[in-house]
C-alpha cells in the first residue's frame, strides 16, 4: 500500500503521455507551448507499463492517461492495451481512463474501448464555436461535439465532461452546459480555474466559486446531493430532483480545498513523480529506470517518494510558490 506521511492512501495515478498539445486554451497555453521535453527524454510505452506494474503492485486502483493532448501520443492504443493487461495481473488495479480535448477521439473511440479503456473525461467550456475559438484557439466545437457522441457510443461510459469556469468567458452558459449533459445523460464536472496556466496570468477575480456554479443550476435544474462525503473524489456529486439521468460535479479546488482526501500522484511524460499538482519539486524516476534499477529498488523510491508528499496546496495564501511546471506539462 502507498501511504504518505498524512496517512492518505495513495490510488490513483496520472500519467502524462506527452507535454505536447494541439489546443492552446487560454487557462493553460495562452502562448503556445513552452519548451518541450526532448524525444529522448519522453517515457517509451514498455518504460509507462513497467512503471505502472510497480505502481498497481503497491496497490494503485485507477490509471488516468492525460497530457499535454494523450492522443497525439502515436499508437495509444497499443499503451492502453498494455495496460489493461495489467488489471488482470494487479488485483488492485481496477479501472483506465483518459482525459482528453477530444480532437482526435472520435476516430479512436472504438479502437480504445476494444484496447480496453474504461471510460473517458472530455473537456468542453463552451457551445458557442466563436467562443470555443476564442477559448482554445482552434475552431473545432463540432469535432469536438462528435467525440463527445463517439465517446457514448462506444461505450466508454460513463462519459465526463470538464467544464473550467472562468469569469467573463463561460459563466453565462453554466445553465445551458448542464441542459446539453441532461438532454445526453452525460457527467458534466464544473472546475474552478486554478494557478496553473504558462504565462502565469492566473487572476484570482477570474475564479467563479463552486457555490454558485451550483446556485445557479439549482435555479433552473433542482440537484441533491449523491452523497454526505466526497471521499477521495475531487467533486461533489449531485443528480437531477426530477431523476433526468446524467450528474452534475463540482470541482472547487480554490474555495472548497479537498486536499486532506487527495490519493493522487502524478507521473510526467518525461518520468518525473509529481506528488502534488503544485509541487515545486520533481523526483526523477526515468532516470533511475534507465541505470537498471530492478522492480524492488524503483518501488522502494516510489515509496519514499510518497513520504514526500505535499500536505495541501496554498493558492490562497499570501506566500503561495506557483507549481514548477504548467498544467499541460504536468498532467491535469
Ligand atoms: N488536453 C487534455 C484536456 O484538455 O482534456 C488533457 C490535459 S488537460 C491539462 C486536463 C484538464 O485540466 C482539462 O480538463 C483542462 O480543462 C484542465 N485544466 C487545464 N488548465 C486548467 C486550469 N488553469 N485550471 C483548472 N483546470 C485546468
Ligand atoms: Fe491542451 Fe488540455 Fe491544456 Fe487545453 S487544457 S491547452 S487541450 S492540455
Ligand atoms: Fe492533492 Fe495537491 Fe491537488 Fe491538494 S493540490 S488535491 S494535495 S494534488
Amino acid at each position: 500500500m502507498l501511504k504518505d506521511s498524512y496517512g492518505r492512501i495513495i490510488k490513483d495515478l496520472r500519467i502524462s503521455l506527452t507535454d505536447r498539445c494541439n489546443f492552446r486554451c487560454f487557462y493553460c497555453l495562452p502562448y503556445g507551448e513552452p519548451p518541450l521535453a526532448s524525444k529522448e527524454k519522453i517515457l517509451t510505452f514498455e518504460e509507462i507499463t513497467r512503471v505502472s506494474k510497480i505502481f498497481a503492485s503497491l496497490g494503485i486502483e485507477k490509471l488516468r492517461l492525460t497530457g499535454g493532448e494523450p492522443l497525439l501520443r502515436k499508437e495509444v492504443e497499443v499503451l492502453v492495451e498494455k495496460l489493461s493487461s495489467l488489471k488482470t495481473a494487479e488485483k488492485s488495479l481496477k479501472e483506465i481512463a483518459m482525459t482528453t480535448n477530444g480532437y482526435l477521439l472520435k476516430e479512436k473511440a472504438k479502437i480504445l474501448k476494444k484496447a480496453g479503456l474504461d471510460r473517458v473525461t472530455i473537456s468542453l467550456d463552451t457551445l458557442k464555436p466563436e467562443k470555443f475559438r476564442r477559448i482554445t484557439g482552434i475552431d473545432c466545437l463540432e469535432k469536438v461535439l462528435e467525440a463527445i457522441e463517439a465517446a457514448q457510443e462506444a461505450e466508454l461510459n460513463p462519459v465526463k465532461i470538464n467544464v473550467v469556469v472562468v469569469r467573463g468567458y463561460n459563466d453565462d452558459e453554466i445553465v445551458d452546459l448542464t441542459a446539453f449533459a441532461r438532454q445526453r445523460a452525460l457527467t458534466i464536472r464544473f472546475i474552478e480555474y486554478m494557478p496553473l496556466d504558462s504565462a502565469k496570468k492566473w487572476d484570482r477575480n477570474l475564479v467563479v466559486p463552486g457555490k454558485e456554479v451550483l446556485q445557479k443550476i439549482n435555479e433552473v435544474f433542482p440537484l441533491e446531493l449523491k452523497e454526505n462525503s466526497r471521499g477521495t473524489e475531487t467533486s461533489w456529486k449531485y443528480r437531477f430532483k426530477d431523476s433526468t439521468e446524467g450528474e452534475v460535479g463540482i470541482i472547487a479546488p480554490i474555495t472548497d480545498m479537498f486536499c486532506g482526501a487527495c490519493s493522487r500522484i502524478r507521473l510526467t511524460a518525461d518520468g518525473q513523480i509529481r506528488t502534488c499538482l503544485f509541487s515545486t519539486k520533481e523526483h526523477d524516476l526515468r532516470t533511475l529506470l534507465r541505470s537498471g534499477a530492478n522492480d524492488k529498488e524503483i518501488a522502494d523510491f516510489i515509496k519514499k517518494v510518497t513520504l514526500q508528499k505535499e500536505p495541501r496546496h496554498y493558492i490562497n495564501e499570501r506566500n503561495f510558490t506557483p507549481a514548477s511546471r504548467s498544467m499541460s506539462l504536468i498532467g491535469g
